[in-house]
């Protein structure tokens, strides 16, 4: 055991990966949550007389090219065949006027060839929609998907050609999904970000599988926190849940905690929280005025997803499927996932009319698109409204990210927000988790 202390507020991704990367490495770590169970944004959720299954907080999807989460989860023990469904890129999109796109890429072909050839074979789209998107794509290859200047999305694809139908059926659908932010205000770089990893613009084919989306065959707290938890416990790290940090003091004999349990002082401290928690308890710090700064800029965007329960025999098509020029976005088929069967979630991402309905009202107008789209769906048993309403910060063109380096000695910064190349992904607050435990190493 090393001559330190690591204090690591916030028992979320970023601040699992941090602790199970530090435990690993040796060094006494106390990690503190302020809800009564692990896993932040990523999480499970028990709620009465709907289900004996839980409900995630929201249906996430993993893509190939998160390659630090498939390797956490692997150090973890979990099996990437029995907890995801891997599928080879593809998108069925149904518009609320019964029209489709569908796009299938080859699993044999490398990623950029079997993209190219996926968009000049789609159905839903005008053989000139086709090209025009094609030749985007080929720009982008040729530029390293890097552009001068960042701007919104939607200008953006308009810039490139992009129709209105190619923008309501391609683009809108899979930049809401990563970044969880309106095309008119989402950063164009970040998703060329997402858009050139997951693509690989190179013909290895070995990264062939990064454009592959995983959908989780169990419930995320299954997935991630449980074991991370048993992993931590193994490993000496003390968890203390249900205690709110309400305030960071420091003195020469390094940090303490308000809010925490017992005197304890602490040599390091990473904030492990959501952008907004980390700005109420950097206040006092007049040396973080520059980070508090960066901050202030954020604004957040939501995620609702709407659970209906069908009789057991329903089944969709797919397991996911995009719905277009609607309020739902995606529904997923949880039956065809994790053995919910019959209940199906559909998510919609950022901000919207929806947000200034009750619960009732949005399951109501929900229900209907699907019995549109889907007529031989029955009647729904039940319904449940999940609503995070700072599911993300909004990933805004240009928006600058703190370091996870502050300015004050050994304080480090984890969180999906702090991982500048990626929207609010689990991969980015992965990554995050990673750099600070990487830092703290190096300084030791
Ligand atoms: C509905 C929804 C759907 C999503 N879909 C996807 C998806 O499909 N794919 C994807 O990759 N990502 C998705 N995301 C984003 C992803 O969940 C987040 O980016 C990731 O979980 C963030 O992890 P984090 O550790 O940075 O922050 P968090 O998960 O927010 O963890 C922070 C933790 O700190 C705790 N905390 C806060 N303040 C204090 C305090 N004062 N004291 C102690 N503890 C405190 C919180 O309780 C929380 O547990 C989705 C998010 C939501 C909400």
């Amino acid at each position: 055991m090393r001559n330190a202390k690591i204090a690591i507020v916030g028992g979320g991704c970023a601040g699992l990966t941090a602790a199970i990367t530090l435990a690993k490495q040796g060094w006494e770590i106390s990690l503190f949550e302020a809800s009564s169970a692990l896993g932040g944004r990523a999480r499970s959720v028990r709620l009465k007389n709907t289900t004996t299954h839980a409900l995630d907080n929201g249906q996430h999807i993993l893509i190939g090219a998160y390659s630090e989460t498939l390797q956490l989860l692997a150090t973890l023990g979990v099996s990437e065949k029995q907890s995801f469904l891997r599928l080879s890129f593809s998108l069925l999109m149904l518009t609320q006027s019964l029209s489709r796109l569908k796009i299938e890429t080859s699993a044999y072909l490398p990623t950029p060839l079997a993209m190219l050839i996926g968009l000049l074979l789609c159905q839903g789209l005008k053989f000139s929609e086709r090209l025009a998107a094609i030749g985007m794509v080929l720009r982008l290859n040729f530029k390293a998907y890097r552009i001068a200047l960042d701007l919104p999305l939607a200008d953006f694809l308009r810039q490139q050609g992009q129709s209105k139908n190619t923008i309501d059926l391609l683009w809108e659908p899979i930049s809401l999904a990563a970044l969880n932010t309106p095309i008119e205000l989402a950063s164009t770089q970040v998703f060329l970000n997402v858009l050139k990893d997951t693509m690989a613009s190179s013909f290895d084919l070995s990264l062939r599988k990064n454009s592959d989306f995983l959908l989780a065959k169990q419930d995320l707290s299954k997935l991630i926190s449980e074991p991370a938890s048993a992993y931590l416990k193994r490993h000496g790290v003390d968890i203390k849940i249900k205690q709110r940090i309400t305030a960071i003091s420091k003195s020469d004999d390094g940090y303490r905690l308000i809010g925490a349990e017992g005197q304890d002082m602490f040599s390091h401290v990473v904030l492990a929280t959501a952008a907004h928690n980390a700005g109420q308890l950097m206040v006092g710090f007049a040396e973080l005025q520059a980070e508090l700064a960066v901050l202030a800029k954020f604004s957040y965007q939501p995620i609702y997803t709407v659970y209906l329960q069908y009789p057991t025999g329903t089944r969709l098509a797919h397991p996911m499927i995009g719905l277009a020029n609607g309020l739902g976005q995606w529904v997923f088929d949880r039956g065809q996932l994790c053995q919910q069967n019959g209940l199906l979630a559909v998510v919609i991402s950022g901000a919207g009319r929806h947000q200034k309905w009750t619960h009732e009202q949005l399951s109501q107008a929900v229900e209907l698109e699907l019995k549109h789209s889907f007529p031989n769906l029955g009647e729904p048993l039940w319904h449940k409204v999940i609503a995070e309403k700072r599911a993300t910060y909004a990933c805004t063109p240009d928006l600058a990210r703190p370091p996870q380096k502050t300015a004050l000695p050994n304080l480090y910064l984890a969180g999906d927000y702090t991982y500048a190349n990626y929207p609010a992904t689990i991969e980015g607050a992965v990554r995050s988790g990673l750099a600070c435990a990487a830092l703290i190493g190096a300084n030791a």
